[in-house]
């Protein structure tokens, strides 16, 4: 029988991460097959550079695959079988905007944590609600998985604005762990073992890492990380900057913290937020290092590859972002079963959080979409720092639902990064300004 092939639309064309997106969807067609590949962006020019790059990549290396870029929604959203979204609503430029107006405050200044992450997040539902609208107009079959940031807020508007659409909201965070996890205990990548694991999007823990035998591999991926954290294991992934570096080595005082399960690395900003800003460097951010080198790369080889007229030798390879979010779209559409970690409405899932809340949790893919795993009671130090920040992100989407000022300083008070009330209205008051163009009027 022949495999049904897919036609794919990458939302946010013009990402940093579309060329090895590209090529994991080249390098994978055996077992996904595809059609198809189309970009989508409003950024005209900044999508040209990629997709002239990637037409010589895809021509070169699958000339079967058809290809096609557009700034035009009925264009880019008619005939996709699955939608690929990656965008940065307001770009690196905000970005520095959402890590320097905190530090300022000695708040954390991160892209999905703290301030930052809620600034985000009023720049990305709209957009985002966009990209499912397009899709049930041109494409009403279709699957949208999003990547876009921040995850945990763009979840639960999708939650509330658009309850029945066919959208999957996930994040390579966990995957990326699992991979370097792996290479700590000498194993080849994450699909050498089976994890457990609960939380929410960039705040969460692992209960347990098991082999394909049933051995458990937590204790000695624990011994590792008590006395080192990840170091070393780090950089052979897709999070090279110096700034990551010491997040993975924060693993080391999360284990700490929680010594029975293994935290996601993003919980240092919450739970070491004073030691955080301490250590950074407050005029020049996580923006900064990407701005001057993942981002100054990738545009830099694309030109490469048009001045050239050929992709022999580019140095575009897949990684871990890609290979999840291709894993996922063959899960739905060849009912393969797979485990991944998504982020989900709660349901019960967790028997004492939230219902409605999103969560982030194992799930079985298939062509219907998921089932999330019941994971039962969790702990009362995990509950209580989770009721806290949901109670935050569900401000924000508040906030952006009734255009309230009010929801939004709220929003910024429950996060636990922000120290006052006072504080959290100084840092609301300067993003107001430089996000005007983005975010609703709020009164
Ligand atoms: P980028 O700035 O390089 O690319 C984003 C693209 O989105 C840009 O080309 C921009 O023009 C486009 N865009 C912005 N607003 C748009 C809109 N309204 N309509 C159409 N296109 C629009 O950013 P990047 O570093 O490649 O990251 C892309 C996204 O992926 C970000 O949200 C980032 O946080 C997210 N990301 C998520 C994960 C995860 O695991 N959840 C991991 C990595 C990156």
């Amino acid at each position: 029988m022949n495999k049904k092939k897919s036609s794919i639309l990458i939302a946010g064309g013009g990402s940093t991460y579309t060329p090895s997106l590209v090529m994991m969807l080249i390098e994978d067609r055996e077992r996904f097959p595809v059609r198809k590949i189309k970009f989508y962006d409003n950024d005209e020019q900044r999508q040209a550079v990629i997709a002239k790059a990637c037409a010589i990549i895809l021509a070169e290396r699958a000339p079967e695959i058809e290809f096609d870029y557009s700034t035009d929604p009925k264009e880019a959203f008619t005939d996709v079988d699955i939608v690929m979204a990656q965008l940065r609503v307001g770009k690196y430029a905000m970005r520095e905007q959402d890590e320097k107006i905190p530090f300022k405050h000695n708040v954390v200044g991160q892209e999905t944590c703290g301030p930052g992450g809620l600034a985000y997040g009023l720049r990305s539902i709209g957009p985002v609600l966009e990209l499912v609208d397009y899709m049930e107009k041109y494409s009403p079959d279709a699957w949208l998985l999003n990547y876009s940031n921040p995850a945990a807020v763009v979840a639960e508007a999708t939650r509330r604005f658009r309850p029945n659409s066919k959208i999957i909201n996930i994040c390579d965070m966990p995957v990326c762990l699992e991979d370097i996890m792996a290479r700590v205990i000498g194993l080849r990548d994450r699909k050498d073992f089976e994890t457990s694991y609960f939380g929410l999007n960039h705040f969460g823990w692992w209960t347990s890492i098991k082999d394909h035998d049933g051995n458990d591999l937590l204790p000695k991926i624990s011994t590792h990380v008590k006395k080192y954290g990840y170091t070393e294991q780090t950089q052979q992934g897709q999070h090279k900057e110096t700034s990551w570096l010491e997040t993975m080595l924060a693993a080391k005082e999360l284990h700490e913290i929680e010594p029975t399960f293994l935290s996601n690395t993003y919980l240092k900003y919450y739970l070491m937020a004073d030691e955080t800003v301490a250590h950074a460097d407050k005029q020049y951010t996580r923006a900064n290092e990407i701005i001057d080198g993942r981002e100054k790369i990738v545009f830099e080889e694309c030109q490469r590859i048009i001045n050239n007229q050929t992709a022999k030798d580019t140095l575009f390879v897949s990684n871990e972002h890609a290979s999840f979010i291709t894993d996922l779209a063959c899960a739905l559409t060849f009912n393969t079963k797979e485990r991944m970690i998504l982020i989900v409405e709660n349901n019960g899932a967790i028997s004492n959080f939230n219902h409605d809340a999103m969560v982030e949790l194992p799930c079985i893919v298939g062509k219907d979409g998921y089932e999330v795993l019941s994971i039962g009671e969790i702990p009362t130090f995990q509950k209580g720092l989770m009721e806290q920040q949901i109670a935050s992100e569900k401000l924000a989407v508040d906030a952006w639902g009734q255009k309230s000022y009010q929801k939004l300083w709220q929003a910024f008070i429950m996060n636990k990064t922000i120290p006052s009330a006072k504080v959290a209205k100084e840092i609301l008051d300067e993003m107001l300004e430089v996000n005007a163009p983005y975010w609703p009027e709020l009164h």
